[in-house]
């Protein structure tokens, strides 16, 4: 069956948007993507009648963990088997809000990622990290229990231990996440604000540290994912070679300058920042957490519109967690034009931008363009005048994943 969709405008996702646009598919790849005057005839295609027509979004910083509050302590609390459960509902939400594609940098994601293949679960396409390498007493730890138990804990939840010490370890920490079916290697290279002992301006892991991760990862073709917030965890991530870093808290010049320089990319995660700071309180978010949220929330901002000021590519993401907050994802595009991006590139950020993310890994996708994947999806109205209605699900009419309709 070909499909055709014929549109006020066309967004595709990098470059001018088209004024009466149509996109035909009749498998999982576009054939035709441009102005209706030059479309092809297709006497049977289902027809689509939208007033825009854009590449499916990509959600580049998501965690599917299955809990309800902002307390990851929730986690250990609960029953693998019942979270797991909980993010088939995350993953539908995902995509009926646009979001065809999702990079998730540690939980469930790499199991999820299977269910969906396999067509048993509805949702996006999952490029997912498995756990997220930690030094002892980092980000990745759990730091009120005893280390043994916090190994065994991440180790039961998430598939394998992700605490390493030291260049050998942090080496076979990338393979074990490997072993989980990793698309992208998600590091800790700085402390953050959901973990109770450490300082988000510190860096995490040594130099031989992160040059090892790199190192494996870079020959088993994954892209290097850090969290980072302090400007030393930022710059000792760059020159280990580290491509995308997220979070930024306080990015500054220099930090920006290394980055182009490095082709960096920046994933902002405004949304879990403001998140925090609006509803964190009544979501359960532990005292510790409360002042590092504050400190961080006041900086953020500033960092992400320097980036955006200086050039610096930028691709959409949310580190979004919770149960049900899953479909929330396009409030990230508001918030980037908040920053300074225009609509139109909030919406390269959200969409041509993210495939960039997983280096080696990224699938042809993420443009309306003759042979990419045909993840598209039906908006109505315009984004390109107000990009806020992206936030909302029901304004997402029409999704196609690989060319198979999901909603609509
Ligand atoms: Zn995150």
């Amino acid at each position: 069956m070909t499909t055709r969709i014929e549109a006020t405008r066309l967004i595709p996702g990098r470059g001018d948007v088209v004024n009466s646009g149509v996109v035909i598919f009749d498998d999982s790849a576009i054939s035709y993507a441009g102005a209706a005057d030059g479309a092809p005839a297709t006497p049977d295609a289902d027809v689509v009648v939208t007033d825009t027509v854009m590449p499916g979004m990509w959600e580049c910083h998501g965690h599917f963990i299955g809990i309800y509050t902002a307390n990851i302590d929730e986690v250990w609390g609960a029953r693998p088997q019942l979270l797991s459960m909980r993010v088939t509902a995350d993953a539908r939400r995902a995509l009926h809000a646009g979001f065809t594609s999702v990079r998730e940098l540690g939980g469930l994601g790499s199991f999820l990622a299977f269910a969906i293949e396999e067509g048993q679960v509805e949702g996006p396409n999952v490029y997912a990290s498995g756990g997220m390498l930690s030094m002892t007493g980092g980000h990745g730890d759990v730091h009120g229990m005893d280390i043994a138990d916090a190994r065994s804990q991440i180790a039961r939840h998430w598939g394998e231990d992700n605490i390493v010490d030291g260049p050998d370890e942090a080496r076979a920490g990338v393979r074990r996440m490997l072993r989980l079916g990793a698309r992208v290697i998600k590091i800790h290279a700085s402390g953050g604000v959901l973990s109770q002992l450490d300082d988000p301006h510190l860096p995490q892991f040594s130099k031989e540290e992160l040059e090892a991760i790199v190192d494996e990862a870079t020959r088993m073709e994954r892209l290097v994912a850090a969290h980072t917030h302090g400007k030393r965890g930022m710059m000792a991530a760059i020159d280990a070679g580290i491509k995308t870093l997220e979070h930024g808290t306080y990015l500054d010049e220099e930090v920006a300058d290394a980055m182009i320089e490095n082709d960096v990319m920046l994933v902002p995660t405004r949304w879990v920042v403001e998140f925090l700071t609006v509803e964190g309180e009544e979501k359960g978010m532990p005292e510790y957490a409360k002042k590092k949220a504050a400190a961080a929330g006041a900086k953020h901002a500033d960092g992400i519109a320097l980036a955006v000021d200086k050039g610096v590519k930028i691709a959409l993401g949310t580190d979004i967690f919770g149960v049900g907050l899953w479909g929330r994802n396009g409030e990230e595009l508001a918030l980037m034009v908040d920053c300074g991006m225009t609509p139109l590139q909030a919406i390269e950020s959200a969409t041509a931008n993210g495939p960039d993310t997983l280096g080696p890994q990224a699938p042809n996708a993420g443009q309306l363009l003759e042979g990419m994947d045909a993840d598209v999806i039906c908006v109505s109205g315009d984004p390109t005048t107000d990009v806020s209605i992206l936030a909302t699900t029901e304004n997402v009419t029409h999704v196609f994943k690989g060319g198979t309709r999901y909603k609509g």
